[in-house]
């Protein structure tokens, strides 16, 4: 059975969606696709999707639309995707989510819910450059907001946690631009498309739930 739980988290970078995306999955049989998460991957085996990605990203630039666009696609073929999934970090440009109604219609599917997570910019720069992540399991903490019981060390899995060379404050700076230009009007997009709904950090967790039961 195909589900109506096909969600879209939309907000800049450090606006939480990977850190909501693993609570949801914890509870639900959804599938989690963050491209970014995926594009790491291909850089750790330097596939050369991986090295030309890697230049992009280190500058906090987009990677080629066609290039997400492929990757997401033949990801939303896979079977753990039946039950519904989330998109987190794609689209990220009105081409790509041009570029993700075909291949959703492709296959027969459509988006549910696009939740858009709502933050300060101040707070989104705080947030980056105190973030902190594990290499194995893919936890997020943060130094300042989400310290793990032990300096430095996942709680989940004893790991060495380290910093994203993308979440310098520089680079981070630089990704919040390129949300502010190229992202942020997918917002208009999905109202346009009565898809979105807003969400502010205050009672997240409970806006989530409630926005999940509506969709069952
Ligand atoms: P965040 O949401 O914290 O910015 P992500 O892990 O989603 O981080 O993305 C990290 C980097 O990967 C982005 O800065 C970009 O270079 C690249 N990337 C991820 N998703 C996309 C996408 N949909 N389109 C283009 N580039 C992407
Ligand atoms: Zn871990």
């Amino acid at each position: 059975m195909v589900t109506k739980k096909n969600l879209i988290f939309l907000g800049a970078p450090g606006a939480g969606k990977g850190t909501a995306s693993s609570a949801l999955t914890e509870r639900e049989p959804l599938a989690h696709i963050s491209t970014g998460d995926i594009l790491r991957a291909e850089i750790k085996n330097g596939t050369e999707l991986g090295k030309s990605a890697a230049v992009l990203m280190e500058k906090g630039g987009l990677v080629p639309d066609d290039l997400v666009a492929g990757m997401v696609k033949s990801r939303l073929r896979q079977p753990d995707c039946d039950n519904g999934f989330i998109l987190d970090g794609f689209p990220r440009t009105v081409n790509q989510a041009n570029l993700l109604d075909q291949a959703l219609k492709e296959i027969g599917r459509k988006i549910d819910a696009v939740i858009y997570f709502e933050v300060d910019d101040e707070i989104l720069l705080q947030r980056l450059t105190a973030r902190i992540s594990c290499g194995k399991c893919g936890r997020i903490y943060n130094k300042l907001f989400l310290p793990p019981k032990q300096e430095n060390i996942c709680d989940d899995c004893n790991t060495a946690l380290f910093q994203r060379p993308d979440d310098s404050r520089e680079t981070a700076e630089e990704r919040l631009k390129v949300f502010y230009k190229n992202t942020q009007p997918l917002i208009d997009y999905y109202r346009e498309r009565k898809l979105l709904t807003s969400i502010t950090e205050i009672e997240r967790d409970k806006m989530l739930a409630a926005l999940f039961r509506e969709l069952t």
